[in-house]
Protein backbone atom coordinates (compact mmCIF):
# COMPACT_ATOMS: atom_id res chain seq x y z
CA UNK A 1 0.00 0.00 0.00
CA UNK A 2 2.88 2.21 0.29
CA UNK A 3 2.31 4.11 -3.22
CA UNK A 4 -1.59 4.38 -2.28
CA UNK A 5 -1.47 8.32 -2.12
CA UNK A 6 -0.01 8.34 -6.06
CA UNK A 7 -2.75 6.33 -7.63
CA UNK A 8 -6.50 4.96 -7.91
CA UNK A 9 -7.23 2.35 -6.02
CA UNK A 10 -9.80 0.01 -6.35
CA UNK A 11 -12.97 0.22 -3.30
CA UNK A 12 -11.68 -3.78 -2.70
CA UNK A 13 -8.43 -3.35 -2.34
CA UNK A 14 -8.69 0.07 -0.03
CA UNK A 15 -11.61 -1.93 2.29
CA UNK A 16 -9.01 -4.66 2.32
CA UNK A 17 -6.48 -2.16 3.93
CA UNK A 18 -9.51 -0.28 6.33
CA UNK A 19 -10.24 -3.99 7.55
CA UNK A 20 -6.64 -4.66 8.71
CA UNK A 21 -5.11 -1.33 8.91
CA UNK A 22 -4.76 0.58 12.72
CA UNK A 23 -6.02 4.25 12.77
CA UNK A 24 -2.60 5.36 12.32
CA UNK A 25 -2.23 3.73 9.22
CA UNK A 26 -5.14 4.63 7.86
CA UNK A 27 -5.51 8.44 8.47
CA UNK A 28 -1.86 8.71 7.45
CA UNK A 29 -2.57 7.16 4.22
CA UNK A 30 -6.03 9.83 4.01
CA UNK A 31 -4.08 12.29 4.90
CA UNK A 32 -1.18 11.60 2.63
CA UNK A 33 -3.39 11.65 -0.47
CA UNK A 34 -5.46 14.46 0.88
CA UNK A 35 -2.10 16.58 0.50
CA UNK A 36 -2.02 15.58 -2.83
CA UNK A 37 -5.30 16.23 -4.23
CA UNK A 38 -5.97 19.31 -2.81
CA UNK A 39 -2.47 20.31 -1.12
CA UNK A 40 -1.68 22.17 2.57
CA UNK A 41 -4.80 24.63 2.32
CA UNK A 42 -7.79 23.94 3.88
CA UNK A 43 -11.56 26.20 2.26
CA UNK A 44 -13.53 27.82 4.67
CA UNK A 45 -17.12 27.70 4.52
CA UNK A 46 -18.77 30.49 6.51
CA UNK A 47 -21.72 28.46 7.98
CA UNK A 48 -25.54 30.39 8.57
CA UNK A 49 -27.86 28.54 10.35
CA UNK A 50 -30.80 30.84 9.65
CA UNK A 51 -33.61 28.80 11.21
CA UNK A 52 -34.46 25.94 13.97
CA UNK A 53 -38.01 25.72 12.44
CA UNK A 54 -38.61 21.70 11.41
CA UNK A 55 -40.95 20.03 9.95
CA UNK A 56 -39.64 16.77 10.64
CA UNK A 57 -39.18 15.08 14.23
CA UNK A 58 -35.85 12.71 13.07
CA UNK A 59 -35.30 11.05 16.69
CA UNK A 60 -31.63 11.97 16.68
CA UNK A 61 -32.06 15.90 16.38
CA UNK A 62 -32.09 18.23 18.85
CA UNK A 63 -34.08 20.89 16.65
CA UNK A 64 -37.00 18.06 16.08
CA UNK A 65 -40.78 19.04 16.12
CA UNK A 66 -41.54 17.89 18.99
CA UNK A 67 -39.06 19.23 21.19
CA UNK A 68 -40.60 21.62 23.50
CA UNK A 69 -38.00 23.48 24.44
CA UNK A 70 -36.33 24.79 21.90
CA UNK A 71 -37.01 28.62 21.58
CA UNK A 72 -37.48 28.58 18.02
CA UNK A 73 -36.32 31.38 15.43
CA UNK A 74 -36.47 32.31 11.64
CA UNK A 75 -34.20 34.30 10.46
CA UNK A 76 -35.10 37.42 7.72
CA UNK A 77 -33.46 37.31 4.13
CA UNK A 78 -31.97 40.72 5.21
CA UNK A 79 -30.58 39.84 8.32
CA UNK A 80 -29.16 36.49 6.64
CA UNK A 81 -27.72 38.68 3.94
CA UNK A 82 -26.22 40.92 6.17
CA UNK A 83 -24.20 38.04 7.32
CA UNK A 84 -23.14 36.89 4.50
CA UNK A 85 -21.95 40.25 3.39
CA UNK A 86 -19.76 41.11 6.56
CA UNK A 87 -18.53 37.51 6.01
CA UNK A 88 -17.49 38.60 2.29
CA UNK A 89 -15.88 41.58 4.13
CA UNK A 90 -14.00 39.47 6.28
CA UNK A 91 -12.70 37.34 3.01
CA UNK A 92 -15.34 34.37 2.86
CA UNK A 93 -15.90 33.12 -0.78
CA UNK A 94 -18.74 30.75 0.46
CA UNK A 95 -21.38 30.16 2.06
CA UNK A 96 -23.67 27.80 3.82
CA UNK A 97 -26.97 28.48 4.80
CA UNK A 98 -28.58 25.87 6.93
CA UNK A 99 -31.74 25.42 8.93
CA UNK A 100 -34.29 22.76 9.86
CA UNK A 101 -36.10 21.60 6.74
CA UNK A 102 -39.51 24.18 6.66
CA UNK A 103 -41.05 24.05 3.00
CA UNK A 104 -43.30 27.22 3.75
CA UNK A 105 -39.38 29.16 4.57
CA UNK A 106 -37.83 27.91 1.70
CA UNK A 107 -40.53 28.68 -0.32
CA UNK A 108 -40.41 32.44 0.17
CA UNK A 109 -38.47 33.86 2.31
CA UNK A 110 -35.00 31.46 1.74
CA UNK A 111 -34.91 32.35 -2.34
CA UNK A 112 -34.86 36.39 -1.16
CA UNK A 113 -31.99 35.75 0.69
CA UNK A 114 -30.29 33.50 -1.99
CA UNK A 115 -31.28 36.55 -4.40
CA UNK A 116 -29.65 38.61 -2.15
CA UNK A 117 -26.22 37.28 -1.30
CA UNK A 118 -25.98 36.38 -5.05
CA UNK A 119 -26.12 40.20 -5.50
CA UNK A 120 -24.15 42.04 -2.56
CA UNK A 121 -21.54 38.84 -2.74
CA UNK A 122 -21.22 38.21 -6.46
CA UNK A 123 -18.06 35.93 -6.38
CA UNK A 124 -19.26 33.79 -3.68
CA UNK A 125 -20.59 30.33 -3.27
CA UNK A 126 -23.78 29.74 -2.25
CA UNK A 127 -24.94 26.15 -0.46
CA UNK A 128 -28.15 25.40 1.23
CA UNK A 129 -28.96 22.73 3.61
CA UNK A 130 -32.66 22.66 4.13
CA UNK A 131 -33.74 19.22 4.11
CA UNK A 132 -36.34 17.31 1.21
CA UNK A 133 -38.06 20.21 -0.76
CA UNK A 134 -39.62 19.26 -3.86
CA UNK A 135 -37.94 19.63 -7.26
CA UNK A 136 -39.48 22.56 -8.00
CA UNK A 137 -38.28 24.18 -5.09
CA UNK A 138 -35.15 23.29 -5.76
CA UNK A 139 -35.14 24.32 -9.23
CA UNK A 140 -36.51 27.74 -7.81
CA UNK A 141 -33.50 27.93 -5.48
CA UNK A 142 -30.96 27.24 -8.22
CA UNK A 143 -32.54 29.76 -10.49
CA UNK A 144 -32.19 31.94 -8.04
CA UNK A 145 -28.40 31.77 -7.52
CA UNK A 146 -27.88 28.51 -5.59
CA UNK A 147 -24.86 26.67 -6.35
CA UNK A 148 -24.40 23.82 -4.03
CA UNK A 149 -26.51 21.74 -1.85
CA UNK A 150 -25.84 19.49 1.31
CA UNK A 151 -28.58 16.71 2.45
CA UNK A 152 -27.12 13.81 4.06
CA UNK A 153 -28.31 10.25 4.13
CA UNK A 154 -27.92 9.93 7.43
CA UNK A 155 -27.20 6.50 7.38
CA UNK A 156 -27.20 4.00 4.49
CA UNK A 157 -29.37 0.92 6.45
CA UNK A 158 -33.05 1.43 5.01
CA UNK A 159 -34.16 0.41 8.16
CA UNK A 160 -32.41 1.85 10.65
CA UNK A 161 -33.15 5.32 8.22
CA UNK A 162 -36.52 4.69 7.83
CA UNK A 163 -36.63 4.09 12.28
CA UNK A 164 -34.55 7.45 12.90
CA UNK A 165 -36.65 9.60 10.29
CA UNK A 166 -40.12 8.76 11.26
CA UNK A 167 -41.23 6.56 8.79
CA UNK A 168 -39.14 8.30 6.24
CA UNK A 169 -37.31 6.01 3.50
CA UNK A 170 -33.93 5.81 2.35
CA UNK A 171 -34.86 5.97 -0.75
CA UNK A 172 -36.67 9.49 -0.78
CA UNK A 173 -33.04 10.82 0.52
CA UNK A 174 -31.79 9.87 -2.82
CA UNK A 175 -34.75 10.96 -4.92
CA UNK A 176 -33.96 14.15 -3.53
CA UNK A 177 -30.38 13.91 -4.16
CA UNK A 178 -30.96 12.62 -7.92
CA UNK A 179 -33.06 15.98 -8.17
CA UNK A 180 -30.12 18.33 -6.94
CA UNK A 181 -28.02 16.54 -9.28
CA UNK A 182 -30.46 16.67 -12.05
CA UNK A 183 -30.58 20.48 -11.90
CA UNK A 184 -27.11 20.87 -11.83
CA UNK A 185 -26.34 21.78 -8.41
CA UNK A 186 -22.70 20.58 -7.04
CA UNK A 187 -24.01 17.87 -4.45
CA UNK A 188 -22.88 17.03 -0.98
CA UNK A 189 -24.25 14.23 1.32
CA UNK A 190 -22.96 12.06 4.54
CA UNK A 191 -23.78 10.63 7.51
CA UNK A 192 -23.43 10.37 11.54
CA UNK A 193 -21.02 8.02 12.58
CA UNK A 194 -22.36 5.91 15.73
CA UNK A 195 -26.15 5.69 15.86
CA UNK A 196 -27.74 3.29 17.82
CA UNK A 197 -28.35 0.32 15.72
CA UNK A 198 -25.44 1.04 13.47
CA UNK A 199 -22.61 -1.82 12.62
CA UNK A 200 -19.20 -2.03 10.84
CA UNK A 201 -21.28 -3.38 8.15
CA UNK A 202 -23.01 0.24 8.13
CA UNK A 203 -20.16 2.12 8.40
CA UNK A 204 -18.53 0.36 5.25
CA UNK A 205 -21.92 0.55 3.62
CA UNK A 206 -22.49 4.49 4.28
CA UNK A 207 -18.75 5.02 2.74
CA UNK A 208 -19.63 2.49 -0.29
CA UNK A 209 -22.48 4.57 -1.20
CA UNK A 210 -20.87 8.00 -1.50
CA UNK A 211 -18.39 6.85 -3.52
CA UNK A 212 -20.76 5.55 -5.77
CA UNK A 213 -23.21 8.43 -5.62
CA UNK A 214 -20.00 10.65 -6.57
CA UNK A 215 -20.17 13.61 -4.35
CA UNK A 216 -19.34 16.09 -4.80
CA UNK A 217 -18.43 16.95 -0.60
CA UNK A 218 -19.06 14.10 2.04
CA UNK A 219 -20.22 15.60 6.00
CA UNK A 220 -19.25 13.02 8.51
CA UNK A 221 -19.33 13.55 11.31
CA UNK A 222 -20.07 11.46 14.93
CA UNK A 223 -23.77 11.11 16.49
CA UNK A 224 -23.65 12.69 19.55
CA UNK A 225 -26.61 12.15 21.94
CA UNK A 226 -29.06 15.02 23.22
CA UNK A 227 -30.90 14.52 26.58
CA UNK A 228 -34.11 16.11 24.46
CA UNK A 229 -34.95 13.51 21.66
CA UNK A 230 -35.72 9.93 22.25
CA UNK A 231 -32.22 8.92 21.74
CA UNK A 232 -30.90 10.68 25.10
CA UNK A 233 -28.94 7.92 26.96
CA UNK A 234 -27.76 6.07 23.62
CA UNK A 235 -23.80 5.48 24.19
CA UNK A 236 -21.36 7.94 22.50
CA UNK A 237 -19.00 6.74 20.20
CA UNK A 238 -15.26 7.36 20.48
CA UNK A 239 -13.76 10.29 17.97
CA UNK A 240 -11.40 7.27 16.44
CA UNK A 241 -14.67 5.63 14.57
CA UNK A 242 -15.46 9.17 13.22
CA UNK A 243 -11.36 9.74 12.21
CA UNK A 244 -11.77 5.89 10.58
CA UNK A 245 -14.95 6.79 8.64
CA UNK A 246 -13.23 10.03 6.99
CA UNK A 247 -10.00 8.14 5.92
CA UNK A 248 -12.33 5.49 4.51
CA UNK A 249 -14.49 8.50 2.52
CA UNK A 250 -10.98 10.16 1.35
CA UNK A 251 -9.32 7.04 0.01
CA UNK A 252 -12.57 6.20 -1.91
CA UNK A 253 -13.39 9.59 -2.84
CA UNK A 254 -10.15 11.53 -3.37
CA UNK A 255 -11.46 14.52 -5.05
CA UNK A 256 -14.67 15.26 -2.51
CA UNK A 257 -14.51 18.05 -0.66
CA UNK A 258 -14.74 17.58 3.10
CA UNK A 259 -15.40 18.89 6.53
CA UNK A 260 -14.17 18.30 9.87
CA UNK A 261 -17.10 19.23 11.60
CA UNK A 262 -18.09 20.81 14.35
CA UNK A 263 -19.72 17.91 15.94
CA UNK A 264 -15.83 16.42 15.95
CA UNK A 265 -14.98 19.58 17.46
CA UNK A 266 -17.76 19.39 19.84
CA UNK A 267 -16.85 15.71 20.69
CA UNK A 268 -13.47 16.16 21.40
CA UNK A 269 -11.77 19.56 22.08
CA UNK A 270 -8.83 18.91 18.75
CA UNK A 271 -11.86 16.68 16.59
CA UNK A 272 -11.59 18.95 13.74
CA UNK A 273 -7.12 19.23 13.65
CA UNK A 274 -7.78 15.25 14.08
CA UNK A 275 -10.41 15.26 11.08
CA UNK A 276 -7.86 17.11 9.02
CA UNK A 277 -4.87 14.98 9.75
CA UNK A 278 -7.43 12.02 8.72
CA UNK A 279 -8.00 13.51 5.03
CA UNK A 280 -10.88 16.71 5.81
CA UNK A 281 -9.80 19.80 3.64
CA UNK A 282 -12.78 22.15 4.70
CA UNK A 283 -13.68 23.98 8.20
CA UNK A 284 -17.12 25.66 8.46
CA UNK A 285 -16.76 28.79 10.64
CA UNK A 286 -19.68 29.99 11.87
CA UNK A 287 -20.79 32.96 11.28
CA UNK A 288 -24.66 32.51 12.57
CA UNK A 289 -25.02 35.43 15.73
CA UNK A 290 -24.81 33.96 18.90
CA UNK A 291 -28.18 34.81 20.13
CA UNK A 292 -29.48 32.32 16.98
CA UNK A 293 -27.17 29.83 17.15
CA UNK A 294 -27.41 29.02 20.74
CA UNK A 295 -30.96 28.39 20.20
CA UNK A 296 -29.35 25.37 16.89
CA UNK A 297 -28.31 22.87 18.95
CA UNK A 298 -29.03 19.32 16.97
CA UNK A 299 -26.64 18.03 19.66
CA UNK A 300 -25.70 19.10 23.00
CA UNK A 301 -21.78 20.64 24.04
CA UNK A 302 -21.67 22.58 20.67
CA UNK A 303 -18.67 24.49 20.82
CA UNK A 304 -18.24 28.31 19.73
CA UNK A 305 -21.50 29.17 21.05
CA UNK A 306 -20.98 32.78 22.49
CA UNK A 307 -18.06 33.63 19.36
CA UNK A 308 -19.03 36.21 16.43
CA UNK A 309 -18.05 35.05 12.91
CA UNK A 310 -14.51 36.89 13.10
CA UNK A 311 -13.12 35.35 15.85
CA UNK A 312 -14.30 31.54 14.50
CA UNK A 313 -12.10 32.61 11.29
CA UNK A 314 -9.00 34.01 13.69
CA UNK A 315 -9.60 31.06 15.69
CA UNK A 316 -9.26 28.27 12.94
CA UNK A 317 -6.63 30.22 11.15
CA UNK A 318 -4.29 29.82 14.71
CA UNK A 319 -5.79 26.46 14.94
CA UNK A 320 -4.38 25.51 11.14
CA UNK A 321 -1.40 26.57 11.77
CA UNK A 322 -0.73 24.27 15.24
CA UNK A 323 -1.04 21.41 11.89
CA UNK A 324 1.03 22.68 9.80
CA UNK A 325 -1.89 23.77 7.82
CA UNK A 326 -3.59 27.05 6.27
CA UNK A 327 -7.22 28.28 5.72
CA UNK A 328 -8.25 29.42 2.23
CA UNK A 329 -11.13 31.85 0.81
CA UNK A 330 -10.79 30.49 -2.66
CA UNK A 331 -14.68 29.30 -3.32
CA UNK A 332 -13.44 25.36 -3.43
CA UNK A 333 -15.81 24.34 -6.35
CA UNK A 334 -15.97 20.82 -7.39
CA UNK A 335 -12.62 19.52 -8.72
CA UNK A 336 -14.77 17.67 -11.87
CA UNK A 337 -15.92 21.51 -12.69
CA UNK A 338 -12.05 22.43 -12.79
CA UNK A 339 -11.74 25.62 -11.70
CA UNK A 340 -14.90 26.45 -13.80
CA UNK A 341 -17.75 26.64 -12.01
CA UNK A 342 -19.76 29.55 -13.14
CA UNK A 343 -21.39 32.11 -10.67
CA UNK A 344 -24.54 32.24 -10.10
CA UNK A 345 -25.19 29.76 -13.00
CA UNK A 346 -28.83 29.26 -12.36
CA UNK A 347 -29.51 33.16 -12.83
CA UNK A 348 -29.23 32.12 -16.49
CA UNK A 349 -31.20 29.97 -16.78
CA UNK A 350 -35.01 30.95 -18.03
CA UNK A 351 -36.94 32.47 -16.07
CA UNK A 352 -40.41 31.90 -17.39
CA UNK A 353 -39.94 27.84 -16.29
CA UNK A 354 -40.93 27.28 -13.16
CA UNK A 355 -37.94 24.62 -12.41
CA UNK A 356 -34.66 24.61 -15.28
CA UNK A 357 -34.39 22.25 -18.15
CA UNK A 358 -31.81 20.01 -15.86
CA UNK A 359 -28.50 20.97 -16.21
CA UNK A 360 -25.55 19.02 -17.20
CA UNK A 361 -24.29 16.88 -14.19
CA UNK A 362 -21.78 14.23 -14.31
CA UNK A 363 -23.25 13.07 -11.43
CA UNK A 364 -24.71 9.69 -11.66
CA UNK A 365 -26.71 9.95 -8.69
CA UNK A 366 -29.86 8.59 -10.88
CA UNK A 367 -27.69 5.06 -11.41
CA UNK A 368 -26.43 5.47 -8.39
CA UNK A 369 -29.67 5.65 -6.48
CA UNK A 370 -31.67 3.06 -8.30
CA UNK A 371 -28.89 0.34 -7.97
CA UNK A 372 -28.48 0.68 -4.43
CA UNK A 373 -31.82 0.98 -2.97
CA UNK A 374 -34.51 -0.59 -4.55
CA UNK A 375 -32.96 -4.10 -3.92
CA UNK A 376 -33.60 -3.21 -0.47
CA UNK A 377 -36.47 -0.92 -0.20
CA UNK A 378 -38.67 0.93 -2.65
CA UNK A 379 -37.47 4.36 -4.43
CA UNK A 380 -40.40 5.94 -2.78
CA UNK A 381 -40.61 4.85 0.41
N1 LIG B 1 -32.57 19.96 8.31
C1 LIG B 1 -31.50 19.71 7.40
C2 LIG B 1 -30.21 20.39 7.79
C3 LIG B 1 -29.96 20.57 9.25
S1 LIG B 1 -29.55 19.14 10.15
C4 LIG B 1 -31.27 18.22 7.24
O1 LIG B 1 -31.67 17.47 8.10
O2 LIG B 1 -30.71 17.85 6.23
C5 LIG B 1 -27.87 18.91 9.65
C6 LIG B 1 -27.26 17.60 10.07
O3 LIG B 1 -27.08 17.55 11.48
C7 LIG B 1 -28.08 16.36 9.79
O4 LIG B 1 -27.93 15.97 8.46
C8 LIG B 1 -27.50 15.35 10.78
O5 LIG B 1 -26.54 14.50 10.15
C9 LIG B 1 -26.79 16.24 11.82
N2 LIG B 1 -27.30 15.95 13.19
C10 LIG B 1 -28.56 16.04 13.62
N3 LIG B 1 -28.64 15.62 14.92
C11 LIG B 1 -27.39 15.25 15.29
C12 LIG B 1 -26.82 14.71 16.49
N4 LIG B 1 -27.56 14.46 17.57
N5 LIG B 1 -25.49 14.47 16.52
C13 LIG B 1 -24.73 14.74 15.44
N6 LIG B 1 -25.21 15.23 14.27
C14 LIG B 1 -26.52 15.49 14.19
FE1 LIG C 1 -35.14 18.67 11.08
FE2 LIG C 1 -32.74 18.26 9.93
FE3 LIG C 1 -33.12 18.00 12.60
FE4 LIG C 1 -34.22 16.20 10.96
S1 LIG C 1 -31.99 16.60 11.25
S2 LIG C 1 -35.25 17.17 12.71
S3 LIG C 1 -34.75 17.47 9.19
S4 LIG C 1 -33.26 19.85 11.41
Amino acid sequence: MAELATREREPAEILAFYAKAGTEALTGRARELCLERHGRRILLRGLIEYSNRCACDCLYCGIRRSNARVYRYRLEPEEIAALARKGYAAGLRSFVLQGGEDPAYAEAALPRAVEMIRESCPEAAITLSAGILDRAAYGRLKLVGADRYLLRFETSDPELHRSLRGGVGLGRRLEALVDLADLGYQVGSGYMVGLPGETEETRVDNALLCRELRLDMVGIGPFIPHGDTPLAGSPQSPIELTLRAAALVRLLLPDAHMPATTAAGSLDPEGREKMILAGANVLMPNITPPSAKRNYLLYPGKICLDEEGETCIGCLSLRMKTIGREISFDRGDAPRLGGQAKVGAGTDLDHEAAVPAAAPSSVPLAQAASSSVPAKEGAHA
